[in-house]
């Protein structure tokens, strides 16, 4: 079954991936990884709207320092398999996402009308919020 979404659920999830930049459907999501050096750590993350190709990229990209590096250390031995966890499962969410168009690409716009757009397109979507 093919379900059309609504323009209030197009606004919400048809908009530019901060990470790559393309125009295609993204999810607001962030990934973790920890570093653990004995008595020190050291924690990044990034988070924000993901294409599901940059969740992949990011999952597939912390995970590992995570699990060969992340548990060296007291604290990061309790962190990182929680760190893991909350990685995987925001990619799994993430993999309900359509997949990216193959078109998809950087829009062409200038960067004021696309600053003015994405204010607009914000705007409506708190109109629509408000009934
Ligand atoms: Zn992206």
């Amino acid at each position: 079954m093919n379900v059309v979404p609504s323009i209030k659920e197009r606004l919400r999830t048809e908009l530019l991936c901060e990470y790559c930049g393309i125009e295609a459907p993204t999810r607001r999501t962030s990934f973790v990884y920890n570093v653990g050096m004995f008595f020190l750590r050291q924690e990044a993350n990034v988070s924000g709207l993901f294409c599901k190709k940059c969740a992949h990229r990011y999952y597939w990209k912390f995970n590992p320092i995570n699990l060969g590096l992340g548990w060296w250390g007291a604290i990061s031995m309790i962190l990182t398999p929680a760190f893991v966890v909350a990685n995987t499962l925001r990619y799994l969410g993430c993999m309900s996402m359509p997949q990216v168009p193959r078109e998809a690409k950087v829009p062409e716009l200038f960067r004021e009308e696309y600053l003015r757009a994405k204010e607009r397109a914000v705007q409506m979507v708190k109109e629509l919020d408000e009934g």
